[in-house]
């Protein structure tokens, strides 16, 4: 039996990504899987790192070459997840990390019924629209809009598997490491 596959999803400004940091840094043993993305680096985003920064035309390749386990538009850019790394570390016992959003997330439970999907939620709408407003590395435009794709995703919520509310990252970071233990053969 592979090793478990665990998408945390929630709304743009929640803090996944320093709850998904927090988790890997407290058990090395998992794998974050590193997403194709047509959007541009932000500073301090490395290719093959933070993300696989990619042409349109090698994304619709990805896409037609039947690459990608799951992929979806976001605020204007296509992102997605390679599928064959994500087997292969599952094969070597790794417990696999998705870092998506919920559109992919719903297509992750169709292609991988045994996935465990987790939703990360902000502890109120007001903390999520001060933390989307106070990220600064957007244009107002580009913040209203994930403000409003944000609104659409926390209404996705009760689809998901687990529901963790992330009013502290150490704490939040814990309840997903035992969701991780839980779901391990
Ligand atoms: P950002 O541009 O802020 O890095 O990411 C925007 C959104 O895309 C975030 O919600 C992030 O979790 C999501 N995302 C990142 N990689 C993927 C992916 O491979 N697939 C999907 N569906 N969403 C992703």
């Amino acid at each position: 039996m592979s090793a478990p596959l665990v998408v945390v999803s929630g709304p743009s400004g929640v803090g996944k990504s320093t709850v998904v940091a927090e988790a890997l840094r407290a058990d090395p043993r998992l794998w974050l899987s590193v997403s194709a993305t047509t959007r541009a680096p932000r500073p301090g985003e490395a290719n093959g790192q933070h993300y696989f920064f990619v042409s349109d035309g090698e994304f619709d390749r990805m896409v037609d070459a039947g690459e990608l386990l799951e992929w979806a538009e976001y605020a204007g850019h296509r992102y997605g997840t390679p599928g064959a790394e994500v087997s292969r570390q599952r094969t070597a016992g790794r417990p696999v990390i998705l870092e998506i959003e919920v559109q992919g997330a719903r297509q992750v439970r169709d292609a991988v019924p045994d996935a465990v999907l987790v939703f990360i939620e902000p502890p109120s709408m007001g903390v999520l629209e001060d933390r989307l407003t106070s990220r600064g590395t957007e244009s107002d435009a580009a913040r209203a809009r994930r403000l409003e794709v944000a609104r659409r995703e926390l209404a996705e919520a009760e689809f998901f598997d687990h529901r963790v509310v992330n009013d502290d990252v150490a704490t939040c970071a814990r309840s997903l490491l035992a969701l991780v233990d839980s779901s391990s053969p």
